[in-house]
């Protein structure tokens, strides 16, 4: 998708804090952190919410969320835990339409958010 904000993170065209990049997921900080830790995984194939998952992207939602344990564990979640989030549209506070996963930790978080 040739707006899409993430895509151009994929291609190179705008910067981000890359954290992790393999053929298929791109890690980067979110450039507004709610928490010491926060960071997004994405695929890098332009998919634009959970509503639109096609049971052929199973096995990548599954890389995907097992790279956000790897990363949050990394970056020293592992013990206290994290907050692993995906919005959904506009009543799930969806601001990118590009599915991400939010990984928030170190601190505790709120529940229920907002
Ligand atoms: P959501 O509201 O779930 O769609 O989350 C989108 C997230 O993307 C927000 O937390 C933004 O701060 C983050 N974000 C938007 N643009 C960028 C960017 N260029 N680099 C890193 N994070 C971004």
């Amino acid at each position: 998708m040739s707006d899409c904000i993430f895509c151009k993170i994929v291609k190179g065209e705008i910067p981000a804090g890359k954290i992790y990049e393999d053929e298929e997921l791109l890690a980067f900080h979110d450039v507004n952190p709610q928490a010491p830790v926060h960071f997004l995984v994405i695929p890098k194939k332009h998919i634009p919410d959970v509503m639109k998952l096609g049971r052929e992207e199973t096995p990548l939602l599954g890389r995907l969320l097992y790279k956000a344990q790897e990363l949050a564990a990394e970056l020293g979640c592992a013990e206290k835990g994290a907050r692993f989030v995906i919005n959904c549209k506009a009543d799930g506070g969806q601001t990118v339409d590009h599915i991400h996963c939010h990984v928030l930790g170190g601190r505790p978080l709120d529940w229920p958010p907002g």
